[in-house]
């Protein structure tokens, strides 16, 4: 079976090494095969400890995972001085600020004698056309190439599917067809897509011929994927598995029954699992569904709703 598991904000555990240890057992209990680390480093300030974490604990968060033997995975930083908007001003800043994620991700590879996926964000600068930001993207995949195979290989970039904002969004990677656009001339060994799947269908609202399942083309570069659930009111998204509003309980097992072998991966905020009242119950019941997804293979699901 695919490997669940989730993103892991050092929210969860208070960020302290106690707190990991802890949220390590919940997950190892909710049968987590994988996680996603947040990688930063440079300034942060407390509000972006919640969510990534900093470089001085990436060896000592690592070792923690990796005892429990969860395969980790990575996120590029969110932080202004990661965006590939950068790419087009000053291409040797965003390589600089790339290099140490890429040879992490690479030292994970070697010790867990895997391969590491670190998901990406593409170029979506608001002042630019479509096709600059296409270009920056496309020249930082090209370089990142290049350094993933200087570093020893055993690392992938999957550039997300992310939510396109209203109808003249020009962001590299706000569609099925630009994700693939933009991956279409790299090496599949090296580079993929990471299928968000509540970003896919947020897409899809104004879409009327928008299905739940890709064009095969789009299936075969998948590398990566997350799982979130959106709320039907207000179209938050970052939710627990609970609502349903999300069709992943179409889209989890297409993807598998494709032949996709990565992790699906929770990516659930935790204030908005907080809200729903214990945040340790609403992941578990996230895993749950997932694992229920991912089981039935007689077809006999017909809702991801938690029992
Ligand atoms: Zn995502």
């Amino acid at each position: 079976m695919n490997a669940i598991g989730s993103a892991s904000s050092p929210r969860w555990y208070r960020g302290t090494v106690s707190g990991l240890s802890a949220y390590l057992s919940d997950l190892r209990a909710w049968g987590a095969g994988a996680a996603e680390l947040v990688l930063h480093h440079g300034p942060a300030t407390e509000q972006f400890r919640f969510v990534h974490v900093i470089a001085q604990d990436w060896n000592a968060t690592f070792a923690q995972y990796h005892a429990r033997g969860i395969a980790c995975h990575a996120h590029a930083s969110l932080a202004p001085g990661f965006r590939l908007e950068g790419w087009h001003t000053d291409a040797k800043f965003v390589r600089a600020q790339y290099t140490p994620l890429l040879a992490f991700c690479a030292r994970m590879a070697q010790a867990e004698g895997r391969g590491v996926t670190m998901v990406v964000h593409g170029a979506g600068d608001t002042k630019a056309t479509l096709g600059a930001n296409q270009d920056a993207t496309r020249g930082f995949l090209r370089w990142a190439e290049g350094e993933i195979v200087r570093l020893g290989g055993g690392v992938q970039i999957a550039i997300e599917l992310l939510r396109a904002r209203g109808a003249g969004d020009v962001h590299a990677a706000s569609g099925r067809e630009r994700a693939m656009v933009l991956v279409r001339d790299c090496d599949p060994a090296l580079i993929g897509i990471c299928w968000d799947m509540e970003h896919d269908w947020f897409n899809g609202l104004g879409d009327p011929a928008w299905t739940p399942r890709p064009p095969d083309a789009f299936l075969d570069r998948v590398i990566h994927a997350h799982v979130h659930d959106a709320n039907g009111a207000t179209l938050a998204n970052h939710y627990p598995l609970v609502f349903n509003t999300v069709p992943y309980d179409s889209m989890a097992p297409l993807l598998v029954a494709h032949g996709y072998t990565g992790p699906l991966i929770l990516e659930i905020r935790y204030r908005h699992a907080l809200a729903l009242g214990d945040p340790q119950f609403w992941m578990g019941q996230s895993y749950a569904v997932l694992h229920r997804l991912l089981t039935d293979t007689d077809g006999a699901l017909r809702s991801g709703r938690p029992a």
